[in-house]
This record gives C-alpha cells, structure tokens and sequence, in this order.
C-alpha cells in the first residue's frame, strides 16, 4: 500500500517511519523546508528514541521518502494522513485550525484520483464533517473520502506506542475508508489490538475524552500530594496503593509540578470550548485546568521557600526543561512558567537538559546553558530537579555538595529518597512526602 503523510513533526514522522516498518510506501511531506532538507540528509529534527534508525533503514530501502512536493506525496496514495499541528489558538483556546485547513486545501488541489484522507491530528468534533464540505466544494470531480484516525503515541516511548497500541480509534462512514483503514493496520490487527470503529465525531471526541481523563488523573494526585504534606502521608505510597486497583491502574499517577507538554495543556483548553460552544460545561477539566495553572506558581513559591525565604541574588541549578524526560519538546513545559518566575523574583539561573536546551533558549532568555548537571550545580545557591531525566536519578551526591554553596535540593519529582538525601547531608524538599521538609525528615530520622 502506499501513503501520503502530510506533517513530518513528533506524530508525522514516527507515524511515516511506523507505517514503512509494516511494509507500507510512504511519502511524507513537509512545508518547512529545513526538516526536509534535515531529513533528506540522514538526520531527524526532532529527538525521540529509536526514530533515527528506524527512519535510515526505511528510508535506505526506499520505503520511506521525504519532500515539500504535495502533488508527488499525493498521487497514488492510498490514504492521506494528515498529522500537522493543531496548537492552541491565541487568546481562546479553540484549536487553530489554520494549518489543517491549508493542508486540506493543498491535498485538494493536488489529488488526481479518488482518495482517503485520514486526520491524525487532534481535531475538535465537527473537523471531519467541515473537511468532508471542503472536499466536496473543491473537487466535485473525485470521491474523497474522510476518516478520523487519532493519534496516542506519547513523545519518548513513541515508536514503542505506535507499534504496540493499547488500541486504535477510526473514524470512518464509508466502507471504502474502512477497508483502507483495515489494512494498513492489519499487523495490529495480527497482534491483537482493538481496533475500534465509529462515527467521525465519536473518534474525535475519543481523543480529547483520553487527554483530558489522563490531565485529570495527573492533576488528582498533584492535589492528594499536598494533602499528603499536611497529615503526614506518602503519596508515593498512595498512588501505589490507589494504582494497584486495577480499576484505577497505576499509570499517570506520578505527583510533579503540574502537567505540560504538547497536548494536555492545548486539548484540555480545545475540550472546554467545544464543551461550551455544546452548552454542556465540562466542570472536573474545569478544574483540572484552574488547578493546574495555580500549581506552577505554587512550586514556584516551594522552591522559594526552600532557597530560605528569597532567592534574590541566588544562582538557582535547574536541572530539566523539557516537559517530561527522552524528549526535546518543551511546549507547555513546566518550566517555561517556574523558570521565568524565579527569575522575576531575582534569581539568576543555570541549567541544564540532556535534549532541551536549543528548544529552551529561545523561549528562555537569561538562562546560562551548562555541559551538564555538575555545571549546572557549580556555585549554585540550591538545585530544582524539575524534569525526570535518568542522568539525573544517580547524581554524585558528594560531588553534587562540593559544587553547590548550599546543599539544598528541590526535586519536583521525587526522584530521590527523602531519607538518603537527608544522609547524604542536604536539605532536601519534595513533592508529597512526609519528609517533603527537611525539620520533619530529621526528627523521623532520628526517631
Ligand atoms: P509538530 O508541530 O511537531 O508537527 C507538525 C508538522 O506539520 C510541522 O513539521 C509543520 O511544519 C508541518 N506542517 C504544517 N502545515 C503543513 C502543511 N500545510 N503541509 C505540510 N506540512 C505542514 O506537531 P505534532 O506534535 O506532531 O502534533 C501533530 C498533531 O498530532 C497535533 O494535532 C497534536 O495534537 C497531535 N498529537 C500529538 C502528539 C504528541 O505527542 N506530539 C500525540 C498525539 C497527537
């Protein structure tokens, strides 16, 4: 089979690569020259485990190639993915859907024959009918069919997602659509996979329920963490004991500085604005969103508190930027709001980040950018663990505290023992645990 797959970003191009690896041609395209100049070189823009071998041996076997060129990409495809971006509109928080639209427009005006065009991207309910309008208005001439496929890969563990799916949605009214469907995903089907069929707006609807149940989930255990620091409970232990049940599962109960990301953040504001404009208000992602927001500011005033009270004049060691580990995403990252803040409250900042930091540096000025960890801690006045990077779950305590002027550590995901790390000598502030101060950890450590 043969596809087009329009958008070669974090879900473009490990939905490319993904396809080729069960056998299928692909043709991806992209507007941004630069990626596909990048790609067309052998390298990948975007940094996500496994991609870059994956898409070399594809693209060695010329099953997988890359180009701006609409009309190649279109012709003879079978489907026609389309995975661009759908960010949150500026002010409102509707998805924009500028991008889909144009994309739209250019498949139309480059098809020669009948065609499937299946939406990879998060969509608001409705986008499949208004593109089902649009393909009708501008090629009467050709059947074009619509089928809404969305996408649950998470950034990091993506290609492991795509291949190995709890399960895929499709949207499709036409059998024609679904029989495509049916087959370019027949090696899931061989292994087992739902594959779950509805109606358009049912697919769409899917995908904006999953995100937002999962910010739900995050944003529970965030507030049960704080709940934990006054009585005195764990909340590791607790979201053990709450995820064994495996009515609730256990995945998505990591307590942090609140979720960020790509698409949390954007599908939960494009969630309570189809909600409204239905007249059917959507109270808990109400709250999850309020409730989310307020907790970025609150770690920043934790890791104020922690640095004594103010950090004017301190030099903090952030340590992470990306908004969750093995990726070089940074949109909606937490610290694109805690960093800045600390900043406004005078302190001068030096991180560090294994994928993050060319992505950061634009949105982050003032930062000084170090080699690594122990760069990052040297001189530094106390160190922030804000993403959960490996590298930064075996640190050299005792190297870590020579380099520090103050061996203070704020880690926001509770990477470390509260009682190794009072061992070791620091004061040690986390998210939700009894020890979260290090007056309370000493007199348990005593005890
Ligand atoms: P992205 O910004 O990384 O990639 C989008 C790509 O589309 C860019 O490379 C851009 O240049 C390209 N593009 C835009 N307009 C184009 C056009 N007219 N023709 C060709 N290329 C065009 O976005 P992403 O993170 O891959 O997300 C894509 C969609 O998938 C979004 O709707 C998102 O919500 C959804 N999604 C994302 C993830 C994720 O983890 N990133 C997971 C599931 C679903």
């Amino acid at each position: 089979m043969r596809i087009a797959m329009i958008g070669t970003g974090y879900v473009g191009l490990v939905s490319a690569a993904c396809f080729a690896e069960f056998g299928v041609e692909v043709v991806a395209v992209d507007n941004n020259q630069s990626k596909i100049d990048c790609l067309l070189k052998g390298s990948i823009p975007i940094y996500e485990p496994g991609l870059d071998d994956m898409v070399a041996r594809h693209a060695a076997a010329g099953r997988l190639n890359f180009t701006t060129d609409m009309k190649r990409a279109v012709e003879h495809a079978d489907a026609v993915f389309i995975a661009v971006g759908t960010p949150s509109r500026r002010g409102d928080g509707h998805a924009d859907l500028t991008y889909l639209f144009a994309a739209a427009e250019e498949i139309a005006h480059s098809l020669t024959a009948n065609a499937v065009v299946v939406t990879k991207s998060t969509v608001p309910v409705g986008t499949g009918r208004r593109l089902q309008q649009l393909f009708a208005k501008l090629r009467p001439d050709l059947v074009i069919e619509i089928a809404s496929n969305p996408e649950f890969l998470r950034e990091g563990s993506a290609i492991e997602d795509f291949l190995r799916p709890d399960r895929i949605v499709v949207g499709v009214e036409t059998a024609g659509a679904r029989q495509v469907l049916d087959r370019l995903y027949r090696p899931l089907n061989l292994i087992q996979t739902p594959i779950l069929f509805t109606s358009i707006e049912t697919a769409e609807l899917i995908k904006y329920a999953t995100n937002s149940f999962l910010a739900t989930k995050v944003t529970f255990i965030n507030e049960m963490a704080d709940l934990c620091e006054k009585v005195g409970a764990d909340v590791q232990a607790v979201a053990q004991g709450l995820g064994l049940d495996r009515r609730i599962g256990n995945k998505f109960l990591h307590p942090g500085p609140g979720y960020g990301g790509s698409c949390f953040p954007k599908d939960t504001a494009a969630l309570l604005r189809i909600a409204e404009e239905a007249n059917v208000p959507q109270r808990i992602v109400e709250s999850v969103v309020a409730v989310n927001e307020g907790r970025k500011r609150s770690m920043v005033r934790r890791i104020v508190q922690a640095c004594g009270g103010s950090v004017r004049g301190q030099t903090l060691a952030i340590l992470g930027v990306t908004f969750k580990p093995n990726t070089d995403d940074i949109r909606d990252s937490p610290a694109l709001v805690i960093i800045p803040a600390l900043q406004a409250e005078g302190a001068v900042i030096q991180a560090y980040d294994p994928e993050g930091m060319t992505a950061a540096d634009a949105e982050l000025p003032g930062v000084v950018w170090c080699q690594d960890a122990y760069g990052a801690m040297d001189n530094a006045d106390a160190v922030v663990i804000l993403t959960e990077w490996n590298v930064f779950r075996a640190l050299d305590l005792e190297q870590a505290k020579r380099l520090l002027r103050r061996p203070i550590m704020v880690d926001l995901r509770n990477v470390y023992e509260p009682r190794d790390m009072i061992a070791a000598g620091f004061s040690y502030s986390s998210i939700g645990r009894p020890a979260a101060n290090s007056a309370y950890a000493t007199e348990k450590a005593d005890a």
